[in-house]
């Protein structure tokens, strides 16, 4: 069924780069065969999973959304990807992003734009564009994707979803193309919280292989979902004060503010909570990130993986075409942006500020929790936007994360859920943050929805 859907709806919604039919086949075969002969069946057994491109898979292209990991095909599996397949998930296709995850639209995507499900002349948002919007128009069941500074929150807002970015460390990044190494983190989408809580558990776990990986226990964070939010005692739910200023939408606002409120109905205790430096979050990204990225895209020079130039006639001029030729340009950018932060006279003036304000985000945090269990903001001032609106404008764009980007300086686990529409009939996403591994308070909140 997964597949008839993606069939008939890939034509307009391009949410997929490689739709892998006859694997997935296999995969659901495998499990008939093992239901047939009475064996034990995975967690995940039968469900139709889509991949965001930048999670490595053996023997299936993995191109990033670049051209420079054009016909590049992993000779190894991330760990996130093995997982799903030892729960027995089918894995039908790899999702389109922004090229190297950088972006909020999935416009920056080389191969094609994805369109919102809702209106197919807007924006899934992004990075994980084609994760969330394959999810919304139901081409699978569940969705991996990647965020750094927001690329599953904000794409589950815009297409009415359910995504988490868990804690730092939590799910291993072994096998994820690396963007910024001390932001990204692998999480899932679903339509339902339950979904979300469940594919989480199967994904996350201490990883040798992922040098962060924490080596902390994994609940069953479907089994704590309880639908009776009074029963879980007291919590205090803290409205982020700077996050409702300027810029945000007015519907947007009414929306999350009456999610709030209903919260408070149930019993939760509802404070106002500062977070001064909360606005210092995307200056300070946009060092970090590009920083990070103009490290771990050196590896790309057409030796080793994907993309070599043709025609040079040294190796400096095969590495310069290589590049110029496989990059896009938001990727060369961050790149330039990133090399010259970390360069020698001026590495002290953007770097380690951006990093001392990094600290001071967190701080911020550190204070809030100590009076308040969760937090709550919207995800994005806005709604979706009209595809090709903004992709002249990369300050506009960088400014849709104002609101996801501290939570991934901080390291701290995140998550969107659906809480109404606009008025042309657009999703609205609320932002709940939690506590460090506090996955499960966070989704039994967002469950308070469902
Ligand atoms: N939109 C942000 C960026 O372009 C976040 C991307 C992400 O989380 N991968 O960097």
């Amino acid at each position: 069924e997964a597949l008839d859907r993606i069939q008939a709806l890939e034509p307009k919604l391009h949410s997929f780069l490689h739709v892998t039919a006859q694997q997935a086949l296999e995969q659901a075969r495998a499990v008939d065969a093992k239901i047939a002969a009475g064996e034990e069946i995975g967690l995940l057994a039968g469900i139709p999973i889509g991949i965001k491109d930048n999670l490595c898979t053996k023997g299936i292209p993995t191109t990033c959304a670049s051209r420079i990991l054009e016909n590049f095909v992993p000779p190894y599996e991330s760990t996130v990807t093995q997982k799903l397949l030892d729960a027995g998930a089918v894995t039908v296709g790899k999702t389109n992003l922004d090229e190297f995850a950088m972006g909020g639209s999935t416009e920056n995507s080389a191969y094609q734009v994805t369109g919102n499900p809702w209106d197919l002349s807007r924006v899934p948002g992004g990075s994980s564009g084609g994760s969330a919007a394959a999810v919304a128009a139901q081409e699978c069941v569940v969705s991996i994707g990647s965020d750094t500074g927001g690329s599953i929150r904000q794409p589950a807002s815009f297409c009415g979803v359910v995504g988490i970015k868990p804690t730092y460390g939590l799910v291993s990044r072994y096998g994820l193309v690396a963007f910024a190494s001390s932001l990204d983190q692998i999480g899932p989408f679903g339509r339902t919280v339950e979904d979300v809580a469940i594919l989480l558990s199967a994904i996350a776990g201490y990883d040798p292989k992922d040098s962060t990986s924490l080596k902390v226990k994994i609940p069953d964070y479907a089994a704590t979902l309880k639908p009776d939010f009074k029963a879980r005692g007291k919590l205090r739910i803290g409205i982020i004060k700077e996050t409702f200023g300027e810029g945000l939408d007015s519907v947007v606002e009414q929306a999350v503010t009456k999610a709030i409120d209903q919260l408070q109905s149930l019993g939760a205790e509802i404070h106002i909570i500062s977070c001064p430096n909360f606005r210092y979050g995307v200056p300070s990204y946009y060092i970090i990130a590009p920083s990070e990225a103009s490290a771990n895209l050196a590896r790309y020079d057409g030796v080793k993986y994907g993309y070599r130039a043709p025609g040079a006639d040294n190796l400096l001029s095969m590495y310069n075409r290589t590049r110029a030729e496989g990059f896009g340009p938001e990727v060369k950018r961050r790149i330039m942006i990133g090399t010259y932060a970390l360069s020698a006279g001026y590495y002290d003036a953007y770097y380690l500020k951006a990093q001392k304000v990094r600290t001071l985000i967190k701080q911020d945090f550190e204070r809030a929790f100590k009076k308040v269990d969760v937090l709550a903001c919207p995800t994005v001032p806005t709604t979706a936007f009209k595809a090709g609106e903004k992709n002249t404008d990369p300050l506009s764009m960088y400014l849709l994360d104002l609101m996801t980007i501290p939570v991934n300086l901080a390291g701290l686990p995140g998550i969107s859920v659906p809480c109404g529409f606009d008025n042309n009939g657009l999703p609205i996403g609320l932002q709940l943050i939690g506590k460090v591994l506090r996955e499960d308070q966070l989704l039994q909140v967002a469950y308070t929805y469902e």
